[in-house]
């Protein structure tokens, strides 16, 4: 059997955890070892007697600031524990380590799909302020962000990080098709779904039906539907992921073009010859 994906959290909370990756999808796949889930509470590794973890900001500010001696030590048993721990667990390797900040680079499917792909992630989840730059400096931490706003913790960007990677490993999604046409897949958003009833009544008494074509049982003509659909909401919502995508396809859509505009001209070229007698 091939070695479980780990996600290795480090974590001042590990009770929070798996707290909603153990249910539905996510807990059925770490019931059976699908995965594997390891919290390692970072005050454990507190040395004085009061199991500070923190303190004040050299500079003056607020806050508190998560200190470099205590999380190194974390960082170590943590991955040191690994290789002892997973050995037995027949974890070959850590995985990416991971802290979670609001600096980090945005977390997207691409960095999702390649955390999958690997052995597991080791996440160091922050609280207060943040942690000190220097046990950044000093180890191979990538920063990781959810996105342009500020949690109170790096937990709750830890269980949307772990759960957007468990979904992609091999056997937790029931229907293994439906990962390749989601948002983000080609680099666009995904189309509008519809399911029964065909004509729904909504609140006001209107009804609403479903787009014609997808009744149609057409294949092609739905599969060009939900590309247009798909390509139209991302223009209009997402100017950045627009520009990627037409940016790549433009080469694809000049020469459709340039092939349209030869056919017309060939055409009225053979008009005009037909007008003159010619040909
Ligand atoms: N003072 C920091 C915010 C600290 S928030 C700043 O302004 O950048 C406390 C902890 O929450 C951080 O250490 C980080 O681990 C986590 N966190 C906050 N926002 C986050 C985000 N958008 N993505 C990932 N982690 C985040």
């Amino acid at each position: 059997m091939s070695p479980a994906w780990t996600a290795r959290v480090l974590t001042l909370f590990p009770e929070m955890f798996p707290g909603p990756l153990g249910i539905s999808l996510a807990g059925k796949a770490l019931e059976n070892g699908v995965w594997a889930l390891e919290t390692v509470d970072i005050r454990a590794f507190a040395r004085d007697k009061h199991r500070s973890v923190d303190d004040t900001p050299f500079g003056g500010g607020p806050g508190m600031v998560m200190r470099p001696d205590v999380l190194d030590a974390a960082l170590a048993g943590a991955t040191g524990a690994a290789l002892a721990g997973g050995q037995a667990l027949g974890v070959t390797g850590q995985g990416r380590m991971i802290y979670l900040s609001p600096r980090g680079r945005l977390l997207d499917q691409a960095l999702v799909k390649d955390l999958a792909a690997g052995p597991g992630v080791v996440l160091l989840c922050g609280r207060y302020e943040g942690v000190d730059q220097r046990v950044l400096d000093s180890r191979v931490i990538e920063e990781v962000s959810l996105g342009d706003f500020v949690l109170s913790g790096g937990e709750p960007a830890a269980l949307a990080l772990i759960d957007a990677c468990v979904r992609l490993l091999p056997g937790v999604m029931g229907n293994a098709g439906t990962a390749g046409e989601e948002s983000f897949e080609g680099g666009l958003l995904e189309y509008p779904h519809y399911t029964r009833p065909a004509v729904w009544t909504d609140g006001q008494g209107v009804e609403r039906g479903v787009p014609e074509v997808l009744l149609s049982g057409h294949h092609e003509n739905v599969r060009a539907w939900r590309l247009a659909e798909a390509e139209a909401v991302t223009q209009a919502r997402r100017p950045d992921l627009w520009r990627v995508y037409a940016e790549a396809h433009e080469a694809e859509w000049n020469a459709r073009e340039a092939k349209r505009r030869r056919r017309r001209k060939n055409r009225l070229a053979g008009e005009r010859s037909a007008e003159t007698g010619e040909g």
